[in-house]
């Protein structure tokens, strides 16, 4: 019999051999397993179900209670202005460089009013030290500037007004009232960004976002809470290169562990 061309190598079949039907249906997996197969283990590639977000973050929220039972602020304020306006300080720069100016900033602008009286570069030289100070001086002058004019010099208890204002965008509007005001909401910042991920609770990439998948997950009257202790957390122990991983107590709910 002559052969067929592309026939070549094919086993024949055996007479009353059953085709088995082709399914072009993609196997099922679970989000977890997908995620495993696309990447080297990286808690960035891994997909984590809700049901197991919400079981870690009890986990966290229950560790977080036991290293930060007080946590909060380390901006150095002593009322909502001087918050406001350590926080916008904050953007881009270490709280400890911040707490180093503000005491000199606070004396000489102690309030809106005076803070709204100033030139840029009368409030430049007491800023110097942090970054971005150029344009942060412009940005406090007019942001106590508007406080005078349309808020009789007060912090507004309001996300929209405070997004508003120069300077301040979600995070820094998100922290003001929690700290200052008490009002519900997680801050997403660097360190929010990163243990979020490494702990399986988001998997966005906007902190916006990712603070709205926190706030999912975690009980209303922690928010303000599980920001700071989480801010802390990052910042002393699984910080961004070199995680303190060893007896980490967390360790069970990092997809991130062995990675250094
Ligand atoms: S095991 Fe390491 S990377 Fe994971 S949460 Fe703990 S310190 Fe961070």
């Amino acid at each position: 019999m002559p052969r067929v061309e592309g026939q070549q190598g094919r086993r024949p079949k055996a007479k009353g051999q059953k085709l088995k039907a082709k399914s072009h249906e993609p196997k099922a997996k679970s989000p977890e397993l997908r995620a495993q197969s696309r990447g080297k283990g990286s808690a960035g590639k891994r997909l984590v179900s809700l049901k197991s977000k919400k079981a870690r973050a009890a986990r966290v929220l229950s560790v977080m209670e036991q290293l930060y039972p007080q946590a909060a602020t380390e901006l150095a304020h002593t009322n909502p202005f001087e918050l406001l306006i350590a926080t916008v300080l904050s953007a881009q720069a270490t709280d400890a460089s911040v707490n180093k100016a503000t005491p000199a900033l606070f004396k000489r602008f102690p309030d809106a009013f005076a803070l709204a009286q100033a030139r840029p570069e009368e409030v430049e030289p007491y800023i110097k030290t942090i970054g971005l100070y150029r344009s942060k001086a412009k940005n406090l002058v007019m942001l106590a500037r508007k406080l005078v004019e349309e808020h009789g010099a007060e912090v507004p208890m309001d996300k929209a007004k405070l997004r508003a204002l120069p300077g301040v965008g979600w995070k820094t509007a998100t922290v003001v009232l929690g700290a200052a005001f008490g009002v519900p909401g997680i801050a997403v910042d660097t360190h929010l960004t990163r243990l979020a991920r490494r702990l399986g609770l988001s998997e966005q990439k906007d902190p916006e976002k990712i603070g709205a998948d926190l706030e999912r997950l975690f009980p209303k009257e922690k928010w303000v809470f599980v920001h700071h202790a989480l801010i802390l957390f990052g910042r002393y122990r699984c910080t961004a290169r070199k995680p303190q991983c060893e007896g980490c107590p967390l360790w069970a709910e990092c997809l991130s562990k062995g990675a250094w």
